[in-house]
């Protein structure tokens, strides 16, 4: 007889299973549970192991063997959920059950060995600031590792909360090395969002070099506005400001500003020809054209550095190896969006659209 899935059917079944099945579970309460053999040994290795010792102990062909440590009720869902082998987030009195026993049963599932409840447990447990230390203490004991961050999470946004609460003061009163660690995790944490927004910041800045670069790259080779090479006819042709105006803008009056500077050879004088010079060997440093570069300075920045025979200093070098990473990534970035715009415009219903992208991806 197959016994039913839904938590109360089982509790039901469970009342004539007794003649139907060869093992009864002892729980604490002195309350039996009824179970196949087949069932617990493959559910979990650990109930196998016992099965099989409580065989070879005994004549009869009804085995016994005895969980304990936790309520009746939590062993009876144990088992039940031993039968289905899945829980349902749908179904509404397996989630209560979750909410009643979840504790209970990622216990016993670290202890039998049932890994796939054992994942269940550790993302269906609720964390509160009421119970966060208990549960963190059996993530502790149970090895459930991303039920021990999601308390640490807990903890982190609100330590205030959690210290108000008696099981802090118990922790301290008696678990002195657990509230160490606690501490210890929550300025960690602090220290690694100040790394993430000192490089997020730092990053800016690299994304911003990229940018000026490939303003640079675009001024020199096919102009803007009124600014450009000399061998293209800027006033023939009618462009306005580009996409990246803003940046694009501010390099030009730096182009425009070097050769009528009287201080433009007169080292660390003129700021605003430091920075136009500097972003000049920026760019050479990360120039890979062989052939001809239409950006000044370039092919003489690269010769000069061969000449003399010696590299760039340390910190130099950093910025290059920095601002080469941020152009990788951005090249990434734009790659992706350019798919993006192609998917989503895959989906459109209009067979221009469709053309026009295809005819794109072609190019
Ligand atoms: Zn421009
Ligand atoms: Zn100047
Ligand atoms: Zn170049």
């Amino acid at each position: 007889m197959n016994a039913p899935t839904n938590p109360k059917a089982f509790k039901q079944w469970q009342q004539n299973a007794e003649n139907f099945t060869d093992v009864q579970i002892q729980t604490s309460s002195g309350h039996t549970i009824y179970a196949n053999a087949n069932i617990l040994a493959l559910a979990s290795p650990v109930l196998e192991r016992m099965l099989e010792h409580a065989r070879r102990c005994s004549s009869n062909s009804r085995r016994q063997i005895k969980v304990l440590g936790v309520p009746c009720d939590a062993v009876l869902s144990f088992v039940r959920l031993l039968y289905s082998s899945k829980w349902r987030s749908s179904d509404k009195e397996e989630v209560e059950e979750m909410e009643k026993h979840g504790m209970h049963l990622l216990a016993l599932s670290h202890t039998y060995r049932v890994q796939w409840l054992k994942r269940v447990c550790e993302a269906g447990l609720i964390v509160s600031t009421v119970n966060v230390i208990d549960t963190l203490k059996l993530a502790k004991w149970c090895d459930a590792r991303r039920l021990y961050i999601k308390c640490m999470v807990v903890l982190t946004q609100d330590l205030t909360g959690v210290q108000c609460a008696e099981s802090w003061r118990f922790i301290q009163a008696h678990d002195p090395q657990l509230e160490l660690e606690i501490l210890q995790f929550i300025q960690e944490k602090d220290l690694r969002m100040k790394r993430m927004r000192r490089r997020k910041e730092e990053q800016g800045v690299y994304m911003q070099l990229v940018q000026v670069l490939e303003c640079l790259d675009h001024i020199c080779t096919e102009g803007c506005t009124n600014v450009g090479p000399l061998d293209v006819d800027l006033a023939s042709t009618s462009r306005g400001p580009c996409g990246s105006f803003s940046t694009c803008e501010g390099l030009q009056q730096l182009i425009l500003h070097l050769p009528l500077c009287s201080k433009k050879l007169a080292p660390g004088k003129c700021t605003h020809c430091k920075r136009m010079w500097q972003i000049f060997r920026l760019h050479s440093s990360l120039c890979a054209r062989t052939e001809f570069c239409k950006v000044p300075l370039c092919k003489q920045f690269q010769m000069r550095k061969q000449e003399e025979g010696k590299g760039d200093d340390e910190m130099w070098r950093l910025l290059v190896k920095k601002v080469a990473f941020a152009r990788f990534m951005s090249c990434l970035e734009k790659t992706k969006r350019t798919e993006e715009v192609w998917r989503k415009a895959g989906k459109c219903g209009d067979s221009s659209c469709r053309s026009v992208t295809s005819s794109q991806r072609r190019k």
